[in-house]
């Protein structure tokens, strides 16, 4: 059995603190800086992990819709897949 806790993290590279592996991808890191690629890589990683996840388990239908009925009037996560 494998358990993983919720996970919070920040990463910032001190030279390019508005480089954002998400919406500017790797093509957007400035002469080869290793701070970016690395975050770039964790990014992927952290993607990577979750469609393993997915795959693994994929989120029950019925558990999703009910809970979505339940918590309407809360906002959408930030952090729903696009
Ligand atoms: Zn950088």
């Amino acid at each position: 059995m494998l358990k993983i806790g919720i996970v919070k993290w920040r990463g910032k590279c001190s030279k390019h603190p508005g480089y954002d592996p998400y919406l500017d991808g790797p093509g957007a890191i400035r002469g080869g800086c290793t701070r970016c690629e690395a975050l770039t890589e964790i990014q992927a990683c952290h993607q990577r992990m979750l469609a393993l996840m997915r795959q693994f388990a994929p989120p029950d239908p019925k558990r999703s819709a009910a809970k979505k009925q339940g918590d309407a009037h809360l906002q959408e996560s930030l952090f729903e897949e696009l």
